[in-house]
């Protein structure tokens, strides 16, 4: 009788844990995934704490512990959750946050018990064999579950092509691979450690699957129920990919990509320049500071590619881009607009200012550096609030200059006199 209310009690610990976490994950556009990550770790030391000595029995003579076979498999699932309605860049961070802090726990651990203690209650001596324990199991436990949510975000991936859609075969099939591969691993420790015989290996394999059996279910309707909408990766994934991501391994150029550089020259992207190009040339207006935009083009550049080949232009593009980033001050930022144009923004440069440092700029990249083919460039040049109100306009008269720039022979920068209305003062190539 005793067996089937320990059955019941399992159910309920489950239930509790996977409505409570799945509220909070529900809840992330709202209160941020920090909710969500941080209660999920918490329980990573009841849960080994529990798994070393906390076993109840269940029917045909099997034990299991509610650690590994509620929370454990629950958090291997949560883990998978965040994958799936997430991405792997996100999923990483509690993976990793877990491995080390549960290292550090231990080496916490280890410094602390050099320490003289004083006893609180006669009586209460502190168990370091059983904190000993605890730390190597941490240990393992800690490495397989690394090992663990490796495994199940690669092997549901992996299953996209048998089941496709069926979220519940997938999640089903990857955690009993999963959680059979960690029970083996686990129990070995266990039994290393603390002599514990097969039958804890058999017993927690059912529970594990029993706990898989409950939970996938559960998590395919939160799936179905509150998770239809939004960003489901519905295109697959090469496993290589998902794995250099998972283990902060992705290529260079993913890097960039988020963090708005462009992946040749290193230069800010074109997304950059709409939207921090516009808010600096903005509030500059608003604050009623002059900004200016130089508007820089190599020249010929189609030619220079034809002659040299492309990588030796590639090589250029990269020079040119160390030489404005050299020239210009270190608060004013370059983005690579297009090819071989690039856009420098300077906050609070008066137009006077900004023509010199245009002219620098040329000078900069005629002169050269290194023994290569010398390219130069032109510039044109616009200045808010004197020769437009906004960012928009400010693009465009900076760009009809830098036609002028072409037309009146390349080489040169093109801007306003102060005063001077349509006037073009050029700074011809000396
Ligand atoms: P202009 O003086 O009028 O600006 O002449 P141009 O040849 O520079 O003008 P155009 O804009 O027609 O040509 C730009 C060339 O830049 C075309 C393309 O071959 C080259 N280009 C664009 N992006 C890259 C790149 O990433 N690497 C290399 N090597 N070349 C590029
Ligand atoms: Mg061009
Ligand atoms: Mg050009």
């Amino acid at each position: 009788m005793s067996e089937f209310k320990n059955i019941l009690l399992l159910a309920c610990d489950a239930l509790i844990y996977f409505v409570v976490l799945a509220a909070l994950f529900r809840g992330r556009k709202r209160f941020g995934l920090g909710l969500f990550f941080c209660a999920l770790g918490v329980m990573h030391f009841i849960e080994t704490y529990l798994a070393s000595i906390f076993y109840v029995s269940l029917p045909l003579g099997i034990a299991t512990s509610p650690g590994s076979a509620v929370l454990f498999t629950g958090k291997v699932l949560m883990l998978l959750l965040v994958y799936i309605r997430e991405d792997a860049s996100v999923v990483r961070q509690p993976i990793y946050g877990l491995l080390i802090g549960n290292f550090l726990m231990v080496a916490l651990g280890f410094v602390m018990r050099q320490h003289d203690l004083v006893a609180l209650t006669p009586g209460r001596t502190t168990d370091f064999g059983f904190l000993d324990e605890m730390g190597a199991l941490m240990v393992w436990g800690t490495t397989l579950l690394y090992l663990d949510c490796l495994m199940i975000i690669l092997i549901y991936e992996r299953t996209r092509n048998w089941f496709g859609g069926n979220a519940l075969l997938r999640i089903g099939l990857s955690g009993a691979a999963v959680l059979t591969f960690d029970q083996i691993g686990f129990w070995s420790g266990l039994h290393l450690l603390t002599g514990a015989p097969v039958s804890v290996l058999v017993g927690g394999w059912i529970a594990k699957m029993g706990a898989i059996a409950f939970y996938t279910p559960l998590m395919a309707g939160y799936l179905a129920w509150f998770e239809r909408s939004g960003t489901e990766q519905a295109r697959p994934r090469r496993l290589a990919d998902v794995f250099e991501m998972l283990t902060y391994r992705e290529r260079y150029e993913d890097l960039l990509a988020r963090s708005g550089r462009d992946a040749l020259t290193g230069a800010l992207d074109r997304g950059q320049l709409e939207s921090e190009g516009r808010r600096i040339v903005d509030n500059a207006a608003l604050a009623g500071r002059p900004a200016s935009l130089l508007l820089i083009d190599i020249d010929h550049f189609k030619e220079f590619n034809d002659r040299f080949g492309h990588a030796a232009g590639d090589q250029v593009l990269k020079r040119i881009t160390q030489d404005i980033v050299a020239t210009v001050r270190s608060t004013d930022p370059v983005f690579r607009y297009g090819g071989e144009e690039f856009v420098v923004i300077c906050d609070a440069m008066p137009s006077s200012t900004a023509l010199a440092l245009g002219e620098r700029i040329r000078r900069q990249i005629a002169a050269g550096t290194g023994s290569g083919p010398r390219v130069t460039a032109s510039v044109g040049l616009a200045t808010c609030a004197e020769d437009a109100p906004d960012y928009s306009s400010l693009f465009m008269v900076a760009d009809k200059r830098l036609y002028q720039a072409k037309a009146a022979g390349r080489n040169c920068v093109v801007g306003s006199r102060a005063t001077g209305g349509d006037t073009v003062r050029l700074v011809l190539a000396g």
